[in-house]
């Protein structure tokens, strides 16, 4: 079997290999077949279906502080007026990782 030498940690590879099996770097076949155009499809996929659920979860701790507020001290305004913040913080950070 044809070997080849990995770029990235010099590990002997077979020239079928479309990873390091040491390093995990795509190799030029690797390339060549397209396995990194899939493999960042998959992570975009995963980000983007992880930003969903992290903006669902968001929008839940929202309801529950209202609703919490309303019962609560006045004081708890205060609490709540920063986590709010935080909140829309984060939902601004994902917005910009989605783009
Ligand atoms: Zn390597």
């Amino acid at each position: 079997m044809e070997m080849t030498y990995c770029q990235n940690c010099g590990e002997e590879l077979s020239q079928n290999a479309n990873y390091c099996h040491k390093c995990g770097i795509i190799t030029e076949k690797g390339m060549e077949e397209g396995v990194k155009r899939n493999f960042d499809s998959e992570i975009e996929k995963s980000l983007h279906l992880a930003s969903i659920n992290i903006e669902e979860g968001l929008s839940k701790v929202s309801e529950i502080i209202k609703e919490a507020s309303e019962e609560l001290d006045p004081q708890f305004e205060v609490v709540r007026d920063s986590l709010h913040s935080l909140i829309e913080e984060i939902k601004e950070e994902l917005s910009k990782k989605q783009r």
